[in-house]
């Protein structure tokens, strides 16, 4: 639908997505559903194989050496099997964000690497019992003892907190600083003193290992704080960029959601009668799915443009609030496509005979994670606010443009 925005690279990482996930067996998806899958990680696997994992990570490591789009355009492809395995997928592009871009080249070797070969699986520890969206209120502490740091706290809903053989954990390393400047990220694998306390029962994702983690006395070397000791304090720092890899993932995932949505009810509608006649024959249906069209062509769109703002790389501030958009916009605007295909097919579609039901389950997520959309609304409008007061003087003067603008007495602000 929207070959025309990719160019010929990323076409064919489109492409090569594509094929991967029409390969996947949708058995793997009706068990995961069930709950009986603890982690897909033969799945990740079968990725890394296709060398999928590593779309925008140097070759040295096993990449591609791609940017953001080609990424982005892989993640939507990969939407379509749902929340847990576009997750399980993205996954390795977001951790792997941190350890290329703040690694040492060991922690790179060792980690980057092995990931994106599909020897070991990641996993981002950042949400606390505590709370998610207050990032800098992090609780879980990683204190000095020679040389090592002993670390302590809970973090909760970890996708493969179950199945991860490492985690990116956040964790305060100096107590008494502002946390914008005590908060480390660490590389923690899965040894004594981490357990996993409880699986979560989830209302969809299912199938992803979602758990709450307990890091009691956990010994981590030294040489495992993220960009080794000048990493040590930096973690907002890591935070900061890792809005890009976790938001734009997100936002890609549920267009492929959408589009099998809208795949179905669209088939569907060609199909059923009522009243004597196909169902999109009647206007009330049709428009339905030209809103569905709509809405997801507006935010494929949306998700192209921040993953090439995110490629310039040109202007930090401009990238974060439209990365903030895409995120907000592909996961509500999928929210509302996937319940308006459910509407299309009736009764029939909040049953299991369908998969839309599952994928509306799915959906819901989205809008809550790797920031919520109450946190995405906020940075939008502040990002906005400082573009906008930044520049007062910016372009024409539209204040002239109306015949009463010379009442200044009617112009009244307090
Ligand atoms: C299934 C699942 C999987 C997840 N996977 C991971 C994972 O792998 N790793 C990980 O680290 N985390 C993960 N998360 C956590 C997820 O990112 C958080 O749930 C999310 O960031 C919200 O945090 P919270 O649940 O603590 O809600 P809270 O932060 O307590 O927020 C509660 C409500 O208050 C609103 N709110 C809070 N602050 C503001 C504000 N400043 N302005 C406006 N509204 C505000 C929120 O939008 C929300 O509606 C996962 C969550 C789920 C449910």
């Amino acid at each position: 639908m929207f070959d025309l925005l990719l160019d010929e690279t990323e076409m064919g990482i489109r492409n090569e997505a594509r094929t991967f996930a029409r390969g996947v067996d949708s058995a793997l998806l009706r068990s995961m559903d069930r709950d009986e899958v603890e982690y897909p990680r033969e799945f990740v696997e079968s990725a890394a194989e296709a060398n999928l994992l590593g779309v925008r990570f140097p070759t040295e490591y096993g990449g591609r050496g791609l940017g953001w789009t080609s990424a982005a355009a892989g993640v939507a492809e990969v939407g379509v099997l749902g929340s847990a395995l576009a997750c399980a997928y993205s996954m390795p592009t977001i951790v792997g964000t941190a350890i290329d871009g703040f690694g040492t080249p060991a922690q790179k070797e060792q980690y980057l690497a092995r990931t994106l070969r599909g020897e070991i699986i990641s996993a981002e520890a950042l949400t606390e019992p505590r709370g998610g969206s207050d990032f800098f209120g992090t609780t879980t502490t990683a204190v000095k003892k020679s040389d090592r740091y002993v670390l302590n706290g809970q973090k909760r809903f970890i996708v493969g907190g179950l199945g991860a053989d490492f985690f990116l954990v956040y964790a305060r390393t100096d107590p008494d600083a502002d946390p914008k400047r005590g908060i480390s990220a660490l590389l923690v694998d899965r040894t004594e003193g981490v357990t996993t306390e409880h699986r979560y029962e989830l209302m969809g994702l299912r199938g992803g290992g979602t758990a709450r983690l307990v890091f009691e006395d956990v010994e981590v070397p030294e040489e495992n704080i993220l960009g080794g000791p000048s990493g040590l304090n930096m973690g907002s720092v890591v935070f900061s960029r890792m809005m890009v890899p976790e938001r734009l993932t997100s936002a890609a995932g549920v267009l492929g959601m959408a589009e099998a949505a809208i795949k179905i009810a669209a088939i569907y509608a060609d199909r059923r009668k009522a009243f004597g006649q196909k169902i999109r024959r009647f206007q009330g249906v049709s428009f339905k799915i030209a809103d569905c069209i709509m809405k997801l062509d507006a935010a494929r769109a949306l998700v192209i443009a921040a993953a090439r703002a995110a490629d310039a790389d040109v202007d930090a501030d401009r990238t974060r609030r439209l990365i903030s958009e895409a995120k907000c916009f592909a996961t509500d605007r999928t929210w509302e496509i996937v319940n308006d295909c459910m509407q299309v097919l009736g009764g029939i579609g909040y049953t299991n005979v369908y998969p839309l039901e599952r994928l509306l389950r799915d959906a819901r997520l989205p809008t809550i994670w790797t920031g919520s959309n109450e946190v995405m609304r906020a940075v939008i409008s502040h990002e906005y606010y400082r573009e906008l007061l930044g520049h007062p003087d910016d372009g024409r003067d539209i204040g002239s443009d109306t015949t009463g603008f010379e009442y200044e007495v009617e112009k009244v602000y307090e």
